[in-house]
């Protein structure tokens, strides 16, 4: 897989993408990141990437031709194309204004060859090169940033990791938050196996020591219960979705006995409250 970054700020990049994961799977060779400096595709003495905005108004604006520009040499396939799905290529804006990412549209991309980020600044990029180069407007969030650079290192380091063989143990990339998936997962190992996320959030994880500050992991995690542990761990996947991204239960095909769980969870905050109030 190959990305491109399209950026007036390239060493920005040398950060992000020079540890764990990306940094592994950029010396594996199962991506590849060419990163482009906008001023070098501009013509004039002052490689002048900004302009003001016609109509008036605050601030500057990114202008189209050193972008076309630099999208013209890295010979992209047609837009129509892209659009349409016959290619497996994306050109992406980041723009506060996009479709929201999300571990859904990360997984999408993840199938793609080659992808191009283009990286806004100031007020914005002129809208052709949206309505005209880019197949996409991504967003990563509800907030507005001062440039597209974190909102393409965001992209990159969620869509690498799910890139087969770039995480140790490709199922691990399966029983995470936000991931849907049909089954139990087939590997070889004990409890993990069978906690695939399905769109929950992630359960709690703990690691040594047992006890720490007086505060001890949960017993059921030193049982040795396989099942117990199953069952805690869907469980506690139920309870912090519930509490945390109530949203996300309704995207969610739930389970007969993840149904009953969460009603003795809704019963059990409702206790803790009255109790609270008494
Ligand atoms: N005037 C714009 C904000 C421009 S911020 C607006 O109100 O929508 C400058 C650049 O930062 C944008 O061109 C875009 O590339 C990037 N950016 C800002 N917020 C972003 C977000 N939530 N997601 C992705 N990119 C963002």
């Amino acid at each position: 897989m190959k990305f491109h970054i399209v950026t007036i700020f390239p060493e920005f990049f040398r950060g992000p993408l020079d540890y764990g994961i990306v940094r592994r799977a950029r010396e594996a060779n199962l991506v590849e990141i060419g990163i482009h400096d906008l001023r070098a595709f501009t013509k004039d003495k002052h490689q002048t990437v900004d302009d003001r905005p016609f109509g008036g108004g605050e601030g500057m604006v990114l202008k189209p031709e050193p972008i076309f520009a630099c999208l013209d040499t890295l010979d992209f396939a047609p837009r129509a194309g892209r659009i349409a799905g016959s290619t497996s290529q994306s050109v992406i804006l980041l723009s506060a204004q996009g479709q929201r990412f999300d571990q859904k549209l990360a997984a999408e991309l993840a199938t793609l060859d080659r992808i191009a980020l283009i990286c806004g600044r100031y007020e914005g990029v002129d809208e052709r090169v949206n309505t005209a180069l880019a197949d996409r407007e991504i967003s990563i969030g509800d907030y507005v940033l001062s440039g597209g650079e974190l909102g393409a290192a965001v992209i990159l380091d969620t869509v690498i990791r799910l890139i087969p063989g770039a995480l140790g143990n490709d199922a691990s990339s399966q029983q995470e938050s936000f991931t849907a998936h049909a089954g139990p997962i087939q590997t070889p190992d004990g409890p993990d196996s069978t906690c695939a996320s399905g769109g929950l959030l992630d359960y709690p994880h703990f690691t040594r020591p047992a006890e720490f500050r007086g505060i001890p992991v949960p017993d059921v995690l030193v049982s040795g219960d396989h099942e117990k542990i199953r069952r805690w761990r869907r469980r506690t996947a139920l309870e912090k979705t519930l509490r945390n991204r109530p949203d996300l239960l309704e995207e969610i095909a739930l389970g007969n006995d993840d149904r009953k769980v969460l009603e003795e969870i809704r019963n059990d905050i409702q206790a803790a409250k009255t109790s609270a109030q008494h």
